[in-house]
């Protein structure tokens, strides 16, 4: 392909890309194809001669869209939303253009500088404490990872470094250090919740590191209160075990909780106080929740200046804030750990500038050693949306899970709220009959979200909270507007009445 053919060919599929959006809503949510449908479709080898560009295009709409499920379309209520915007999507296509491995500084320095900038734009429009920022006081920053698994990994191997390097006597060195670590690594554990996203757990299955889950209560919301946290933290000690990670959610996945921040700091104070050696490093996970921090309302809410006490925090904007897979933003109070764990020297890597300290060398705060220009989509979004259009969308997809949540209330005679709204997330179940029991209401709750859900025109997923079963309900889709919501509603309705009557 030449640069007329790429012209021609790029023309035709931003064609094709604007007409799948204007038309988005005729297909179904959920693709209803059948397990290796592709298969059946394409040939067994890749073609020997190159095919034009028309061939190729036209297999889109033909055998890749029936295999899509469509995130973006206005009834996908599962999960959260997995974001995108026109201007994300051209900061993919100039990303693409500019393909680097761009892991050291010298490697395309617009790709590291931009990423700092924008990534303290960020911190500031969440209204992060400025220790996170790249020129505060304390060696703060952001740098995107791939998702919010990697950053959680990516945290409590920095964590794991600061723990053993403040624990471990500094008087041992050889064999003895060896066997101190070891013994200490066989100790040590990460805590979360019951409530809090798998990858924590995942992370420590990867560092080889023990793993509890703190059970959290209806009571306090499915959130992590202090006096829990307090008593989690005695059963370590007196298990003889060493806790040096939390993870504390903002926004958790089933219900979109906030973990108590005000809570967790007076635990850990009377556990381990903050900057002394072994104190447990608090890693805050808002990868949906952490887009509404551009609302200075919810900073307020979530009390999110108290996490200048923690040590990291990640959000993804790919999840909330309009900007397409991947870009989760990670940001550490003190990058000095993220270098001391994670970088591993090679002669072929070496440059004046890296060699000098002049610079920061991203290779240095992640897993990978090569990486994209993330940023270029990040900046794209920042500046085409701007404060207010950014804090006008979360508004108005929160606004649309509040109204959802009122006309589930007006229903009180089928609907009962389990938690939310909160952040464009309800969970609900069916109220049922006057003499329906638990195992009753949670048959009618699966009946109607089969129904639901075998429309096609919506997509809903499910949790069980303490047993019971739950329809989680998200607004947060940027195609989604209230017409949508209303008619989701109704078809709750009238699938709940059908269920009733039989
Ligand atoms: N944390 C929370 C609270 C989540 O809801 C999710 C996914 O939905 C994750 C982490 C994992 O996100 P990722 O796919 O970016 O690893």
């Amino acid at each position: 392909m030449d640069s007329n053919g790429f012209r021609n060919a790029a023309i035709s599929s931003i064609e094709e890309i604007i007409g799948y959006y204007d038309n988005i809503e005729t297909r179904n949510v959920v693709s209803t194809v059948e397990p290796g449908y592709l298969r059946k479709l394409l040939p067994t080898e890749a073609p020997a001669q190159g095919e034009p560009w028309a061939d190729i295009q036209k297999d889109i709409e033909a055998k890749i869209l029936p295999g899509i499920t469509h995130w973006q379309h206005p009834g996908f209520h599962a999960f959260f939303p997995c974001a995108t915007s026109y201007p994300s999507i051209l900061g993919e296509l100039y990303s693409a253009a500019l393909s680097g491995a761009c892991f050291n500084w010298i490697c395309s320095p617009a790709v590291t500088e931009l990423e700092t900038i924008v990534l303290d734009w960020l911190a500031k429009l969440l209204g992060l404490p400025d220790c996170y920022l790249s020129t505060g006081a304390t060696r703060g920053g952001g740098v995107i990872q791939g998702s919010a698994s990697e950053a959680v990994l990516t945290a409590m191997v920095a964590a794991r470094e600061k723990y053993l390097c403040e624990t471990v006597p500094a008087d041992l060195d050889g064999e003895a250090r060896d066997d101190a670590i070891a013994h200490k690594r066989s100790r040590m554990v990460a805590l979360a919740t019951t409530t809090t996203h798998s990858s924590t757990k995942k992370a420590a299955i990867i560092l080889g590191v023990r793993f509890m889950a703190i059970p959290v209560r209806a009571e306090d919301n499915y959130a992590l209160s202090g006096p829990v946290l307090a008593r989690a933290l005695a059963d370590c000690r007196a298990r003889d075990l060493e806790p040096f990670f939390l993870t504390a959610t903002l926004g958790t996945t089933d219900t979109c909780a906030v973990d108590d921040f005000a809570g967790i700091t007076s635990a850990l104070a009377g556990f381990v106080p903050a900057g002394a050696p072994g104190e447990v490093w608090v890693h805050v996970d808002a990868a949906y929740a952490g887009a509404a921090l551009v609302c200075p309302e919810v900073q307020a809410a979530t009390n999110v200046a108290l996490v200048a006490g923690f040590h990291s925090f990640d959000m993804n904007m790919h999840k909330w804030l309009l900007t397409n897979f991947d870009a989760s933003c990670l940001y550490v109070r003190d990058r000095e750990w993220f270098v001391r764990a994670l970088t591993v020297n090679q002669a072929v890597y070496g440059n004046a500038a890296s060699d000098g300290g002049l610079v920061t060398d991203y290779r240095e705060w992640q897993i990978p050693l090569g990486r994209r220009f993330r940023s270029l989509k990040v900046w794209f979004v920042l500046r085409s949306y701007g404060a207010d259009g950014l804090r006008a969308y979360i508004r108005r997809t929160t606004k649309l899970g509040d109204d959802f949540a009122a006309w589930l209330r007006a229903r009180a005679d089928l609907f009962e709220i389990m938690t939310g709204p909160s952040f464009a997330l309800t969970v609900f179940r069916m109220v049922g009959r006057p003499e329906s029991d638990e195992d009753e209401r949670n048959a009618l709750t699966k009946a109607l979200y089969d129904a639901v859900n075998a429309t096609g025109h919506m997509w809903v997923t499910s949790t069980v909270l303490n047993g019971r079963f739950g329809i989680r309900m998200m607004t947060g889709v940027r195609t989604t507007e209230k017409e949508h919501v209303e008619a989701a509603f109704q078809t709750l309705v009238g699938a709940a009445e059908e269920i009733l009557k039989s």
